[in-house]
């Protein structure tokens, strides 16, 4: 598998179309609706079939180049998927991840902007996650990226938070506009008081900033009930939605908006 998963070979899957992007939606259930979809990359390797995005990052983190060409690849799919969507009625923001790799170039949020532009995707309906440790490797130059990428009007999230170490101070100096909370600190707070503090801290920090906040990795209906009663509406994980192709989103909405409960087991 190690020759089979080089830099190479994926810069060559990214040519040759062999990646896929499935969205995961992130909702709130009162009210009611769906607040964004976030991408997230899948492999679709010919001979390895399906490999997940753990697989193979790892090794696109460690190359520049492939990482710029994977995100604009991303990037450019999101776009198609927003503009396939919006055909059928369904106007929602989307989220993407990016990596660490891909704030080494100043060029990104003027590449991201023509990028929307050619997709007639308004800016604010782009909203990119960035990991903690990620965004706070070379704050100086992270700052700059970031702040250009605020004043073309895309939003930005930290994902994973919680988990990295980041300071405060940072956080705040730095113009996120979403926290993320990490799925687990989500998955654990029904059963560990610890985890329910944290989430907690991270739902009143984000208010006090001024930043939206989405728990991820919610799997059952008591998490969700919790999260709620401590604060925070919106949603993302497995009891509301697998990430699924954009062509599954319409049904799943529809069913979703009517209460029809889909379970976990009925979307894979
Ligand atoms: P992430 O951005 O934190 O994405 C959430 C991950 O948690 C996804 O895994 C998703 O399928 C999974 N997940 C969602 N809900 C639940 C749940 O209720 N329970 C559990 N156990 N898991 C849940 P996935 O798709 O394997 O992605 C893993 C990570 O890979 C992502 O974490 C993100 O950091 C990275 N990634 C995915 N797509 C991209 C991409 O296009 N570019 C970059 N740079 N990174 C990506
Ligand atoms: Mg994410
Ligand atoms: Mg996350």
């Amino acid at each position: 598998v190690g020759q089979s998963l080089s830099a190479e070979r994926l810069q060559k899957a990214i040519a040759n179309n062999e990646l896929l992007l499935e969205f995961q939606p992130i909702v709130s259930r009162q009210p009611k609706a769906l607040k964004k979809l976030e991408a997230l990359v899948r492999w679709q390797h010919p001979v390895l079939g399906r490999v997940p995005p753990g697989d193979f990052l790892p090794m696109a983190e460690s190359d520049t180049t492939t990482m710029d060409a994977l995100t604009e690849w991303v990037v450019g799919a999101a776009v198609d998927a927003y503009q396939a969507l919006a055909k059928l009625g369904i106007s929602v923001p989307l989220s993407v991840n990016v990596s660490a790799q891909n704030l080494h170039d100043l060029s990104l949020p003027d590449r991201l902007e023509q990028r929307l532009r050619a997709g007639g995707m308004p800016a604010r309906h782009l909203c990119l996650e960035l990991t903690e440790t990620a965004a706070f490797e070379n704050a100086a130059h992270t700052m700059d990226i970031l702040s250009r990428v605020r004043l073309k009007g895309m939003e930005l999230s930290i994902d994973d938070f919680g988990t990295g170490y980041s300071s405060l101070k940072m956080l705040r100096q730095m113009p996120f506009s979403e926290i993320k909370i990490d799925r687990s600190f989500v998955s654990d707070a029904t059963t560990s008081r610890d985890s329910r503090a944290i989430v907690k801290s991270i739902i009143d920090l984000a208010a006090n900033m001024d930043m939206a906040c989405v728990a991820e990795g919610v799997e059952t209906e008591e998490t969700a009930d919790l999260l709620e009663q401590l604060g925070v509406r919106d949603l993302q994980g497995y009891l509301i939605a697998r990430p699924m192709p954009v062509a599954a989103i319409p049904t799943w909405l529809a069913i979703w908006m009517q209460g029809g409960s889909v379970t976990p087991r009925d979307q894979t």
